[in-house]
């Protein structure tokens, strides 16, 4: 369905964006996976994407981190693919503290790589996609856009800056055929969340169960994990032409979480 198309993935050599650069390759699309990784982790992934779907597999280790990486990914990969069609911002980290102890590098680094990274990738991929008169641009944002959780401050603003930059994009392009919506996940089991869990635990005074039963799956009422397979289907539908009316959605995927 996305032959031809395009799709860039921010952090895909691991969890979420993995999943997400999987099933876009299945559905036809040249994915360019970004992310860190030992080389030739990375170099297996990439090829058993290309070989598998039999589309066109790239990587690029920019950081998002650094403005400069950036402009360079979205330089290199326009100038390959003449645009990014579907532009899927995902890479992202956490850091777990009280906020009197909470490190200034660890403030700074979430809100560059979860927030600004977006911004970035964004605005160099607008205008190749307004001369197609097509785009998509999906932010996975988190259930942490939309409601907090104590001792997640700089993650917690990094979403709630997300889901405001992607109703801006959305307005901004709405009339060039793009759309712009962010994806809400709850609690998805990957490294992400599996490495937070000691950290929690370290925080709150209590086991790694306890973190998981009472403090995780505490707040979705499923009482499941989201799956990767879940969230990245919501990503391939946000960008098939049956989507084209969804935008500057902020989607809540959280077993009901932000429901309460
Ligand atoms: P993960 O740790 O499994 O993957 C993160 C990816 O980002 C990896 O590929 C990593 O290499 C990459 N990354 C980290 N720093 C980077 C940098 N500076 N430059 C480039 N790439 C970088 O995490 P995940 O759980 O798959 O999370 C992916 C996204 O989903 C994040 O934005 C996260 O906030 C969001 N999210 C996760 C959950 C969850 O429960 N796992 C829930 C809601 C939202």
């Amino acid at each position: 369905m996305l032959k031809g198309k395009t799709a860039l993935v921010t952090g895909s050599t691991s969890g979420i964006g993995q999943g997400i650069a999987e099933a876009f390759a299945a559905d036809g699309a040249n994915v360019i996976l970004n992310g860190f990784g030992p080389t030739d982790a990375v170099e297996r992934l990439r090829a058993q994407i290309a070989s598998a779907h039999g589309v066109q597999a790239r990587y690029d280790a920019a950081d998002m981190s650094r403005p400069d990486a950036i402009e360079a990914m979205m330089r290199r990969a326009i100038g390959e693919f003449g645009a990014i069609d579907i532009l899927v911002n995902n890479a992202g980290i956490q850091f777990v503290s009280p906020i009197e102890d909470f490190p200034a590098d660890k403030w700074d680094a979430i809100i560059a790589i979860n927030l600004s990274g977006a911004f970035h990738t964004i605005r160099h991929a607008v205008a190749a996609m307004k001369q197609r008169g097509w785009g998509r641009i999906i932010n996975i944002a988190s259930a942490h856009a939309l409601v907090a959780s104590p001792f997640k401050s700089a993650y917690v603003a990094a979403k709630h800056g997300i889901a405001g930059l992607t109703k801006s994009v959305a307005l901004e392009a709405a009339e060039h055929g793009i759309t712009a919506n962010a994806i809400c996940p709850g609690y998805v089991l990957t490294p992400l969340v599996e490495q937070q869990i000691p950290d929690t635990a370290r925080a709150r005074g209590i086991t790694a169960e306890q973190v998981v039963k009472d403090v995780l799956l505490a707040a979705q009422p499923t009482k499941q994990f989201v799956t990767v397979g879940q969230v990245a289907a919501m990503a391939v539908f946000l960008a098939s032409e049956n989507a084209a009316s969804i935008t500057g959605a902020i989607l809540p995927m959280d077993g009901g979480w932000t429901a309460h």
